[in-house]
């Protein structure tokens, strides 16, 4: 059976700490979905259309990676998509308890799925989208918290 992982976020903006933990996750998987979240609850900075292009581009080599978007529960995603296995990627202890509340409520209600974490590499751990995106609003470089390609001057 093909090994489906889903990468779950909100991607606003995408981050070389998003980056390295999908790189790394490749060999683990047949098959990668980084998706795009859609949450009510959250008004990105950056348009669905933007983040999903980010994306495409930053993948557009990878046989093995697909970019798609979602709404509703992660793990009704996963199922419509014969996913057996979320991504996640943990920085910190606080990280740890946020995931490991998610996680294990997903298992209670689709037993089926094993969340998958990866630990941040060092120099990434530090990096999250919520302080780019303040950087980016005060005008500040946020050139290398980001993949290489991507510019804010005509996303916003
Ligand atoms: P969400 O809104 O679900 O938190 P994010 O786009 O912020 O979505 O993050 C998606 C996933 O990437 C989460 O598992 C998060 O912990 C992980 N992640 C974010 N930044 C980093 C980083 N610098 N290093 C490793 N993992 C990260």
């Amino acid at each position: 059976m093909q090994r489906v992982a889903v990468f779950p976020g909100s991607f606003d903006p995408v981050t070389r700490g998003h980056e390295s933990i999908i790189r790394r996750a490749v060999p683990l998987f047949d098959h990668i979905i980084v998706s795009i979240g859609e949450n009510g609850e959250k008004k990105p900075l950056f348009s669905l259309e933007c983040r999903l292009r980010w994306l495409e581009m930053i993948f557009k080599h990878e046989a093995r990676i697909e970019i798609a978007t979602y709404t509703g529960l992660t793990i009704d995603f996963c199922r419509s998509r014969n996913a057996a296995f979320i991504l996640r990627g943990l920085r910190t202890s606080a990280d740890f308890e946020f995931e490991r509340g998610i996680g294990q409520m997903n298992k209670m209600m689709y037993p089926e799925i094993e969340t998958v974490f990866l630990l941040s590499t060092p120099e990434y751990a530090a990096v999250s989208s919520s302080i780019v995106r303040d950087v980016i609003r005060h005008g500040g470089d946020a050139a290398q918290f980001v993949p290489e390609g991507i510019g804010f001057n005509d996303e916003l």
